[in-house]
């Protein structure tokens, strides 16, 4: 069955090309700080891209990159290095391995985070600080093609020596025009010694902290980081780019416009880009201080599972609005999912008519709402067998990833609403204990157990959570 995927490049949905290996690179974290779960959902997205492949049979190369310098507060070339603000905040001192230890701690919880929204980890975590070489070569050739110029804080890319600049997201027919007025302009601030506002910095000079190089001590530009590793990686051109929607305009516009320039072709096929998770309607961000992360859900005993079950029942086009009333009742779906899964019976055969159903649905652009949809469905099916569905849905799980059957990760959270035949077991256990009939409380602590629970004794009374 032919996948289709919306490509930003395009503005259109085209038919992914049958190959065996796919490539893909994410557009990693700035690890100066706990990621939010805004840009968490990136991840979620490139997962479930890269199971969608997986689910087709297509074997995937994916790499998803660790920014632990040069990424300034905003996308361009000015304000403070985030990395640098981290270091004052942890009140570190100002070198390059103060530097190096805060992105390892960050980068270290980055992953825990994606481990705990089920997100298989992808073949290479490339490190920026580990590719300055790289990055310094890959300059070189820019300026050997004329490309770059200087000017007193850093060596800038000329984009008007690159024609289609802002062909990304086809800015240069929308709205959004890029010339020296815009308000893309606005964002990267002022700097009267550009040739064009739009240019954008391939190396920042500072004499205090950073690594030698030909043109002056200092550190790359963010953007040569994502075009230099994804290279190195996966060749050029790869198969898929992913991040954010707040990428279009700047980083990945100007990753384009380098490794187009520095080699002659294009980067990627395709480019893709998530909506924002918003609060309030606006875009959950560090910088606006509107953020939540996985670590403050759990505290409200939202699992990390139920955040992504939350994600995937919005499309990845789409923008979703957290609320912590949406997330608890993601949560309560999921339980109920996963204690009716687990009380039906093994054995059963994979129905190849939901199997196909649901392959349309995430074929289609990664459909991940209606495939949540049909899990529920196939549970409300009465031709099918309780085996069969079974057996069918957790086949479905290798997409969604929800973990269904382990019912794992969601471990150690209270589960404040317990679905009604747990709730009367432990009712008959309590009963049982109060009788001192050790022997009924036992098996009914153990039948509990089975279907996913553990109880708990505590000071404060019983607890109920999922196993
Ligand atoms: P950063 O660490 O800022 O480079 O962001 C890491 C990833 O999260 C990028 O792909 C961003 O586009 C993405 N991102 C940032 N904020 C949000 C948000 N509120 N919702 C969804 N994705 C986001
Ligand atoms: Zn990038």
């Amino acid at each position: 069955m032919d996948i289709h995927l919306y490509n930003t490049l395009t503005l259109h949905k085209e038919t992914f090309i049958k190959k065996e290996w796919v490539t893909m690179y994410h557009c990693g974290p700035t690890v100066y700080d706990y990621a939010h779960i805004g840009n968490l959902r990136s991840y979620v997205f490139a997962d479930i891209l890269r199971r969608t492949f997986e689910y087709n049979s297509y074997k995937v190369h994916q790499v998803i990159n660790i920014t632990d310098i040069g990424h300034l507060v905003t996308d361009g070339d000015d304000g403070e290095d985030k990395m640098i603000k981290a270091l004052k905040r942890e009140g570190k001192p100002f070198t390059l391995e103060a530097m190096r230890d805060v992105a390892t701690f960050y980068f270290e919880k980055f992953v825990d985070d994606l481990k705990s929204l089920n997100i298989k980890l992808p073949q290479e975590f490339p490190r920026a600080s580990d590719h300055i070489e790289d990055d310094i070569d890959f300059i070189k050739i820019l300026e050997q093609k004329g490309y770059t110029y200087p000017t007193e804080d850093g060596i800038y890319f000329d984009t008007a020596k690159f024609t289609p600049y802002g062909k990304l997201g086809k800015l240069k027919e929308t709205a959004l025009k890029i010339d020296d007025q815009t308000d893309i302009q606005s964002r990267v601030g002022w700097n009267s010694d550009k040739r064009s506002q739009r240019d954008f910095a391939v190396w920042k000079f500072d004499a205090k902290l950073g690594w030698e190089s030909p043109w002056g001590k200092g550190l790359p530009g963010w953007h040569i980081e994502c075009s230099v590793m994804s290279r190195k990686y996966l060749g050029q051109p790869f198969d898929i780019h992913t991040g954010g929607v707040d990428h279009i305009p700047i980083h990945h516009n100007n990753e384009i416009a380098q490794s187009e320039s520095a080699y002659d072709g294009p980067l990627a096929h395709y480019w893709m880009h998530n909506e924002f998770v918003t609060l309030n309607n606006s875009k959950m961000s560090k910088s606006a201080g509107n953020f939540a992360t996985l670590a403050e859900l759990k505290e409200q005993f939202i699992s990390p599972l139920a955040y992504r079950y939350w994600l995937l029942t919005a499309h990845y086009r789409s923008p979703a609005n957290f609320t912590l009333e949406a997330v608890q009742g993601a949560q309560n779906a999921l339980i109920r999912l996963i204690s009716l899964i687990g009380n039906l019976p093994d054995d059963g055969f994979i129905s190849t008519s939901y199997k196909e159903n649901f392959q349309t649905y995430i074929n289609n652009d990664l459909d991940t709402p209606k495939g949540i949809a049909l899990v529920w469905d196939i549970l409300r099916d009465k031709q099918l067998s309780d085996a069969d569905k079974k057996a069918t849905i957790i086949n479905i799980d290798e997409v969604l990833g929800l973990n269904l059957i382990a019912a794992k990760g969601i471990a150690e959270e209270t589960v404040k609403d317990v679905p009604a035949d747990i709730a009367a077991l432990v009712e008959a256990r309590e009963q049982a204990r109060a009788e001192k009939d050790w022997v009924k409380s036992d098996a009914l602590r153990q039948e509990i157990e089975e279907r996913g629970f553990v109880v708990t004794d505590t000071k404060d009374g019983i607890r109920v959570i999922l196993k």
